[in-house]
């Protein structure tokens, strides 16, 4: 049994958070520490953060080891986090200081929690009496004991915050130091949940004695959207609470509305913590701090959320876990869907992957037994699933820079006499996703990358999508010099809206992108404001798709619906069958029934058909049996390698190297492909070269991967990543 406490002078490693590949030794400080403590020890010149991980190695002279400087105020890391982090590492092969780094995204974890001033009603008596100091004092005797903040006080009792500083230089009111990391409110699971149908009851029933039991498992929650998936989850959490232990549910980030966070207050009768991109510092560390203390019993968050310190931990929703957003692309590359599942089985603690069309991992997943699945066949109360029809664009006579039919023209109209609301659903940002010289066919690219830049008609600018880069729209060609005769071709959703407001002209006409907004909060906003009627036709990219009420909508016209089905991508039927089923669940939500039209050029593809049919185990065991033919996820394991370099021989070169000696690889029967340019072959002007490999479903992948890739030695400016299970293939 190794000790779990390190008396002063004896040697701990401690795993810091710089880009070294191992734990260094330190001596403990002085009062000595705990494993797990987080603290602050001396690397070179500077000091860093880092975690007791272990007992020294030993394998340096004692006599140079230096000390740990300090140990942080918070509680230690518990083995279970050490665990998780070790495992995520070995499995997206991370290396752990950059696993660390997740676990400790908060910042100041080193002060000392800072303080703030809080009023409450003191023990003397004003000089003489104002009625704003009336209505101070009688405010405070009201709430006995309570403590506010000035801005609280003033705006409670409706007084200047000068009145309350007069009245604490008389002592009528107190003015004290507080820490400012507060616990959050209690949470209370017995307050009264919606009555449930019996379906919803089942279900809530079977994930909360689940909970209740205490041991891991994972459930897969399938219901089309309006169906009450979130009023069963809701009932795992309370039985989580009542369980003593805390629950995350983690959300897509622009899912997570004020109109959910209001629906969880109302059950539970107190706001949760929010952890978002949005969060301030402060807030931020509150919640690292409260989390870790077992002072904020649930979590609503994006992903990261899940690498929070929580002390007990019972159960982990993730709503819309098909989402593609669960997947971090950049840094560490985990899938916080998977992560979750892996984090529940070492603490013991359940899962509830929650969907309208889940991914084809768990749907195998449920249908192999390894998750219970459970399901919601209808949508609450009067509304029902939209009606879908393909509009068949072969026999549609559009000109080119059209794209809403005649036939989608007429359906618009009918809803908005009667008052209702449209939408047009379009997955494409900006005006034109093509700028075209008419005298010599020159598509204007992006310098640093192999893509074409988009027209955005709103920046006035031209983007590159891969990299954000941006450039004034030429009004000579760049390559003939021809002038004005550059041109947009294709549409975006800011060409489609200037098409609405042309075929409606008596409309209100909104445009939902995300780049055109400045901040997340602010198109949540605009997302809010359109589903109270701020508008009559909006037009959307993918992000209406995810989990957004619109009470007033009943219809959907789907723009292109054949716009995901091209390209090479293993997931782009599943992707588009996903996608539209999402968008379609957007129409009829309430008391009137919704209808979705798809405006497609192959109305015969099986995807298309499967859509139309609402055939979803159909589609799922015709797709699942595809992949399991081709040996692909879920039935196979893939891994992508991708080599990127300012030049693209050294890139070339090192890439073939690793293809030479594949020893590791074919040990285990994996098959790898390439090297090959990725499909967009230059980002940022760095070159990138891909490999992939393919692998049988139960080898031990990682593993010989690590082992393959260790002998390279990445020269200059060359990097590598590894992504197992990629989402994306770029
Ligand atoms: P999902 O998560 O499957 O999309 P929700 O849980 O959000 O579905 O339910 C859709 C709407 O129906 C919500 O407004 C919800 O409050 C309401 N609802 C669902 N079930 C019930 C119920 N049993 N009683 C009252 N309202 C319900
Ligand atoms: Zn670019």
């Amino acid at each position: 049994m190794s000790s779990s406490f390190f008396d002063e002078g004896a040697l701990v490693a401690v795993m810091t958070t710089q880009p070294l590949d191992r734990a260094l030794d330190y001596k403990a400080p002085e009062g000595g520490c705990h494993l797990g403590a987080f603290v602050e020890v001396p690397l070179g010149p500077r000091k860093v953060l880092g975690v007791v991980w272990g007992p020294g190695a030993g394998d340096y002279d004692y006599a140079k080891v230096r000390s740990v400087m300090r140990v942080l105020d918070v509680a230690p890391m518990r083995t279970e986090m050490r665990d998780f982090l070790r495992k995520a590492a070995a499995y997206t092969l991370t290396p752990m200081p950059a696993m660390l780094r997740l676990a400790t995204r908060a910042p100041g974890l080193g002060d000392p929690p800072s303080m703030q001033k809080i009023y409450r009603r003191g023990t003397g008596e004003p000089d003489r009496m104002t009625d704003a100091r009336t209505r101070v004092l009688e405010f405070l005797a009201e709430y006995g004991d309570l403590s506010f903040t000035l801005k609280e006080l003033a705006e409670l009792s409706g007084v200047t915050s000068s009145v309350i500083k007069g009245l604490v230089k008389h002592g009528a009111v107190a003015e004290e130091d507080s820490p400012r990391d507060l616990p959050f409110p209690p949470l209370d699971p017995s307050r009264p949940s919606k009555e449930l149908t019996p379906d919803q009851a089942k279900a809530a029933d079977h994930v909360a004695s689940a909970v209740a039991a205490g041991t891991y498992g994972t459930t897969l929650l399938r219901g089309v959207t309006g169906s009450g998936k979130t009023e069963v989850y809701l009932e795992a959490v309370a039985a989580c609470l009542r369980a003593g232990r805390q629950a995350l549910v983690l959300l897509p980030e622009i899912a997570l509305t004020a109109e959910f966070l209001t629906r969880v207050e109302v059950r539970f009768g107190a706001r949760p913590a929010e952890w978002h991109s949005g969060a301030t510092m402060t807030e931020r560390r509150r919640i690292w701090r409260m989390v870790g203390q077992g002072n904020a019993q649930l979590v609503i968050g994006a992903r990261s959320a899940l690498f929070l310190p929580y002390q007990n931990l019972g159960l982990i929703v993730v709503d819309e876990e098909h989402d593609t957003s669960y997947k971090q692309e950049e840094g560490v590359l985990y899938n916080a869907r998977d992560m979750a599942v892996l984090r529940a089985s070492l603490l013991g603690a359940q899962v509830v992957l929650s969907s309208a069309t889940p991914s084809l991992e768990s749907w195998a997943n449920a249908k192999s037994g390894k998750y219970t699945r459970l399901d919601l066949e209808s949508r609450f109360g009067p509304a029902v699933m939209p009606t879908m029809k393909a509009l068949d664009m072969r026999g549609e006579k559009l000109p080119s820079d059209r794209w809403v039919s005649d036939t989608l023209k007429a359906e618009v109209d009918k809803r908005l006499e009667a008052g209702e609301q449209a939408m047009l659903f379009l997955n494409r940002r900006g005006f034109a996703p093509i700028t075209l010289c008419r005298a010599c066919g020159h598509q204007v690219g992006c310098d640093q990358c192999d893509a074409r830049m988009v027209e955005h008609r709103f920046l006035k600018r031209l983007m590159c999508h891969q990299c954000g880069e941006t450039k004034p729209m030429p009004t000579t060609c760049p390559s003939c010099e021809a002038e004005d005769r550059m041109a947009p071709v294709g549409p975006g959703v800011e060409r489609l809206g200037e098409e609405a407001v042309m075929l409606f002209p008596d409309a209100r006409v909104a445009v939902l992108s995300s780049d055109m907004y400045g901040s997340a909060r602010a198109l949540k906003a605009e997302i809010e404001n359109i589903a109270a009627g701020g508008a009559d036709v909006v037009i959307g990219t993918q992000l209406v798709a995810k989990g957004h009420n619109f009470p007033n909508l009943t219809l959907v016209g789907v723009i292109d619906a054949d716009l995901g089905l091209q390209g090479s991508d293993l997931r782009a039927a599943e992707r588009t069958f996903q996608l539209m089923r999402q968008v379609a669940g957007r129409a009829g939500r309430a008391e009137k029934p919704g209808t979705a039209l798809l405006q497609t050029f192959q109305p015969e593809h099986p995807v298309i058909r499967a859509i139309l049919a609402g055939d979803e185990e159909g589609f799922w065991r015709a797709e699942a049996a595809e992949r399991e033919a081709a040996g692909v996820p879920p039935y196979g394991r893939m891994a992508g390698i991708i080599l990127s370099g300012p030049d693209v021989a050294a890139v070339f070169d090192a890439a073939n190297a690793l293809a030479r000696n594949t020893a590791p690889l074919t040990r285990i029967g994996a098959q790898v492909f390439g090297p090959a340019p990725a499909p967009i072959a230059r980002v940022r002007g760095r070159h990138r070269v891909r490999l992939l490999v393919k692998a049988g479903k139960g080898v031990a992948l990682q593993n010989a991967i690590a082992q393959w890739i260790k002998p390279l030695r990445l020269k200059g400016d060359l990097r590598l990543a590894v992504d197992i299970d990629p989402q994306n293939f770029y």
